[in-house]
């Protein structure tokens, strides 16, 4: 296969100033894509904010021989999420790769959680990517072509001890990517979600000693790939953690059909109904939720 190559396209990347999202950028730019870093530069808890780290990713583009401009708004409000990209129209006049990366931590026991942690995590992981998809969405479809990447996470699918906030958001996004992965699909739209892992300032206060190499170029193609003009999968979920790159996917089990219930019979037949021996899969695209209809619908008819 050829190098993968970007030119002429415009992305955007959230929370590029650092980690994660400044190796996307990096990676998108080295490849010829045009790059709006946004970064508002917070703490990561999100309190303050510092045009250091998105100005810092743009020089080292620009010194690379690439093309960037930093855009510092929040994507944790509307206004902010508009503004981030305004600037790849004002700028370049077109916007084909989203990246939603930008993230914060807020830990607490779920029954210490105040709703001001509660908040600022969904206004920066899933509002925000709501504010970003909202303005980005209806251009890349007018243009018939767009690239759209979100962010959720291991406790975005399995939960994870004092991240209730967190864990809610990043479930969040993967119904999100979902829909415009079915709304963009008309339009040359493909939306998929990255679940990304890497030793960045969020593994702040953990051991990672005898942790495999796990920098966040181990998660750069994945995302690469993803807003890559050759992309092939949409409502997709992958993972990418210390060199692994795996597809995640909701499954089912086939279930047992009764033509009614008691409570009881649920309980006597818990453990067929839970049985994953062979489980069922109902991509998103081209008609999971339908299928997924369908398929209980053909098992009440087959016993009608
Ligand atoms: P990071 O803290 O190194 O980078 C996140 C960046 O987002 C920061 O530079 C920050 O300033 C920026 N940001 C925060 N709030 C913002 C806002 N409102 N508007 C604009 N920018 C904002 O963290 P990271 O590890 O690189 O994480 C990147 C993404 O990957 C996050 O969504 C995170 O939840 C997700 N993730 C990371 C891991 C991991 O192991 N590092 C695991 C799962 C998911």
């Amino acid at each position: 296969m050829g190098e993968l190559r970007f030119d002429g396209r415009v992305a955007v990347v959230t929370g590029a100033g650092r980690g994660l999202g400044r190796e996307y950028a990096l990676l998108l730019a080295q490849r010829g894509a045009t790059v709006v870093v946004n970064d508002a530069g917070g703490s990561l808890a999100g309190s303050g904010s510092d045009a250091g780290p998105a100005d810092a990713v743009v020089r080292e583009i620009v010194s690379a021989g690439g093309k960037a401009v930093a855009n510092t708004d929040s994507v944790a409000t509307p206004d902010g999420g508009r503004a981030i990209v305004d600037t790849a129209l004002d700028r370049y006049g077109r916007i084909d790769i989203l990246v939603h990366n930008a993230g914060i931590v807020r830990r607490a026991p779920l029954r210490d959680m105040s709703y001001d942690d509660f908040e600022a995590v969904l206004d920066v992981h899933l509002r925000g990517a709501f504010h970003v998809v909202r303005p980005a969405f209806p251009l890349m479809c007018d243009a018939g072509y767009g690239r759209i990447v979100l962010t959720s996470s291991i406790g975005g699918l399995y939960g994870n001890h004092d991240v209730a906030n967190y864990a809610v958001a990043k479930a969040g996004v993967l119904g999100l990517s979902n829909v415009a992965a079915m709304e963009g699909a008309a339009h040359g739209v493909v939306s998929n979600v990255i679940v990304p892992a890497a030793v960045t300032r969020m593994a702040e206060g953990l051991d990672t000693s005898a942790y495999p190499p796990m920098g966040a170029d181990l998660v750069a193609p994945a995302v690469g790939w993803l807003a890559h003009e050759s992309c092939s999968v949409t409502g997709e979920v992958l993972i990418a953690l210390a060199g692994r790159i795996a597809r995640a996917v909701v499954a089912e089990t086939p279930g047992v059909y009764r033509p009614s219930w008691s409570v009881e019979q649920v309980g006597e037949d818990i453990d067929a109904i839970r049985d994953t021996t062979d489980p069922v899969v109902f991509p998103v695209i081209p008609d999971g939720h339908g299928d997924h209809i369908r398929y209980s619908f053909a098992m009440a008819a087959q016993h009608a």
